[in-house]
């Protein structure tokens, strides 16, 4: 039997339901929802010395207050004495009730808030008050500031916290071996958590706000501790699983290499090297693929599937959008059929009747390589001999996806692929059980893309090169964030725009493709522009990935602004994919807001996809980049993998250590690390 956990003390029915729904429902959840941020009242404030904008407390006495009217509000208004000089209190929003009832003539006050004028008085709009006869102390000195949960007010929550932490902190213990809190420094566990929700008045604010208090960093160390430990034994795992064998003999690989219009840049036959190693060590395989957009991945995929399928393997190949996959489909259809490969393509679009027979071929082994969409796990699909699985643009899927695909094989080998580049801690942190490789070199001969920034006004000079381009016999795109006129939000559409943009070019062809269309018309419409019926493709975002159309010069994107910078670069890779100068041009519908304005300049200056990662990065946070949320990372509590690096790096480092002592978790005071990590990220560590 189970004890029944305790409860959180004084807190009602209502209260308790509204808490439970963000899966606060024992003490010991509470501790980990920290403050987002530090108030300093530490020092009560004279009204006759407090400065203007500035947060300050008071404390007073009312001398006066009731409603009063401005020309469209009914306003609420306090005045309070403390000896030195009045302070008004003003609120927009209120119970007039309530108010009349709480704020008395003659009752003594704690305000805290920011000092405004307004008609030549102090003035502080929406305060946090106070009426205890004793000023609590929970709302003095160094005040932690939570997360706002509807219902409950801030200062009940931080009671309510506060006592939850109290109660909690008896049996809060921690696994962190004691060799390196002592080597580190790092205070008591439960002294970390009580200054971290009710800091010690003699703290620094700044450290405290930036999470950068030796208390926070335990927190944060230990979090990343546990899960690069995972990520290390799960590593050590994989390498001792065996995988199939490949065998030596390279007849496919070599009846290709004559066939193929080019040769393999040094870094794709590097690349190559280290699959093909991993591969005939035995061991199952576990790599990511990096390299920026058209550094050639797709084929060092398809050579490395040649392998496996020589030694009598299936391989299959998932990528995010059925305009890829076609795409893939055609590419090494050429090949296939000359070196005798069976190859088929699966994508939820195809009629049932096509795909019952696909998948009886792939169970019967009759197809070597199969590409396809997520079908290719929603399906009930299985595999004769499934040896080796390729992801393509990794960051589209998340991690169940790619188990799903790896279940359909027995110990499969696996390539995961992606033009995102991540910097090397991040990489570490959210592929540490991955080996990287990377293709750090574009084919010979292509010339970057050249990019300019433009404002709405400016458009007829990029819709100029659109016409020269496709005089030449070019082709180009131009791209919308939206599908459908919309009536809140003042985007054009593609669709609309095809109808101007026919009206302004009489002679050219426009196609026009978007997520909303059926696969096989977004189909017609891709074959149309790749055999260059089509001269200009509108478009919304479902050309982003990996689209591959050798004679596109120009591409024009419209609403620039609305684009992360990632993104803006995956779509500009669809541009100068050959050795033709190409161009690009970003319409920037906010060219005075300062930010917009100062992204698209990285756009400008930089073609390297490593460089606009990292500043997208800086710019917008690692959750859209990486695909965190998609991916099924933990999202780490404390931890933030951008602000923390240097504590990643360390815990890292601290975390292979161990394991290299201690390979198994197994000695002593790691027995409980082990039983940790099992029971927070829900799984056995296997190490048969
Ligand atoms: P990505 O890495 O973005 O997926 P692709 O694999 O689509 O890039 O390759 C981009 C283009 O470059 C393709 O048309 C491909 O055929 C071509 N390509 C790949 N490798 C080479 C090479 N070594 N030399 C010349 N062209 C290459
Ligand atoms: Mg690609």
């Amino acid at each position: 039997m189970t004890k029944a956990p305790d409860k959180i003390k004084m807190v009602g029915d209502k209260t308790a339901l509204i808490l439970n729904k963000k899966q606060l429902l024992r003490p010991e959840d509470f501790l980990f929802f920290f403050p987002r941020h530090y108030q300093d009242r530490r020092k009560i404030q004279k009204i006759s010395s407090v400065s203007l904008s500035t947060n300050s407390l008071i404390t007073g006495e009312i001398i006066a207050s009731g409603f009063f009217f401005t020309a469209s509000r009914k306003l609420f208004e306090v005045t309070v004495y403390d000896g030195s000089g009045y302070l008004s209190c003003v609120w927009f929003n209120f119970n007039p009730r309530y108010m009349q009832n709480a704020f008395k003539r003659g009752r003594k006050i704690l305000i805290y808030g920011k000092i405004e004028h307004f008609g030549g008085k102090k003035t502080i709009y929406h305060p946090e008050v106070d009426f205890s006869k004793s000023i609590d102390s929970n709302e003095t000195g160094i005040v932690p500031i939570y997360p706002e949960i509807e219902g409950i007010y801030p200062k009940n929550l931080r009671k309510i916290v506060l006592n939850a932490v109290n109660t909690a902190l008896s049996k809060v213990s921690s696994p962190l071996p004691a060799y390196i809190e002592a080597k580190k420094n790092f205070p008591a566990i439960t002294v970390c958590f009580k200054e971290i929700h009710h800091p010690s008045s003699d703290l620094d604010i700044e450290q405290l706000n930036s999470f950068n208090t030796i208390y926070h960093k335990r927190l944060i160390f230990e979090e990343f501790f546990y899960f690069q430990l995972l990520l290390a034994v799960k590593k050590r795992t994989a390498k001792k699983e065996k995988g199939i064998t490949i065998t030596e003999s390279r007849n496919l690989w070599r009846s290709l290499a004559p066939i193929l219009p080019f040769k393999f840049t040094l870094a794709q036959k590097k690349v190559l090297k280290e699959i093909k190693n991993n591969f005939e060590s035995g061991f199952v395989m576990q790599r990511l693929l990096q390299g920026d957009v058209g550094s050639g991945k797709t084929i060092v995929a398809f050579t490395s599937a040649l392998l496996c399928i020589e030694s009598g393997y299936q391989a299959a190949m998932m990528v995010p959008t059925e305009i890829l996959a076609r795409q893939h489909y055609l590419n090494f259809k050429q090949y296939c059929d000359r070196i005798g490969v069976s190859l088929r393509l699966l994508i939820g679009s195809l009629s049932n009747k096509e795909k019952g027979k696909i998948k009886g071929e792939i169970s019967e082994g009759r197809v070597n390589l199969i590409i396809g969409t997520h079908a290719l796990i929603s399906e009930d699909i299985s595999f004769k001999s499934l040896g080796f699985i390729v992801v393509d643009e990794q960051h589209r899927f998340g991690v169940l996806q790619r188990l799903e695909l790896i279940k359909k094989g027995v110990n499969p080998h696996l390539l995961v692929m992606t033009a995102t580049p991540i910097p090397r801690t991040l990489a570490l942190t959210l592929y540490g059980d991955f080996d990287i490789s990377v293709i750090n070199q574009l084919p010979e001969g292509r010339i970057p893309v050249k990019t300019k920034a433009c404002n709405e006004a400016e458009r007829m000079a990029a819709y100029k090169y659109l016409l020269k381009e496709t005089e030449k016999g070019n082709q180009g795109y131009v791209i919308f964030p939206l599908i459908e006129e919309s009536e809140k939000i003042d985007l054009k559409s593609a669709t609309t725009a095809k109808k101007e943009l026919e009206i302004i070019f009489p002679s050219l062809k426009f196609g026009l493709i978007h997520g909303k269309m059926k696969g096989n018309e977004k189909e017609k419409v891709m074959d149309g522009f790749i055999r260059k019926e089509i001269d200009v493709l509108v478009s919304t975002t479902v050309v982003e990935v990996g689209v591959d159309v050798p004679d596109a010069t120009v591409m024009i994107i419209e609403h620039a602004e609305r684009f992360g910078l990632s993104t803006l670069h995956q779509l500009r890779g669809r541009v100068g994919r050959r050795t033709k100068q190409s161009y690009c041009f970003l319409i920037n519908y906010l060219e005075n807001a300062v930010d917009s304005a100062k992204r698209l300049k990285i756009m400008e200056t930089s073609n390297d996809g490593f460089k606009i990662a990292s500043e997208d990065l800086k710019l917008r946070g690692p959750g859209d980049l990486l695909g965190i949320r998609q991916a099924g990372m933990p999202l780490f509590r404390v931890g933030d993998i951008v602000r923390d690096t240097a504590i990643l790096a360390d815990a890292r480092e601290e975390a292979l250590e161990l394991i290299e002592k201690d390979p198994f978790l197994e000695s002593g005071e790691n027995l409980r690390l082990k039983d940790y990590i099992e029971r927070v990220y829900r799984l056995k560590l296997n190490f048969s």
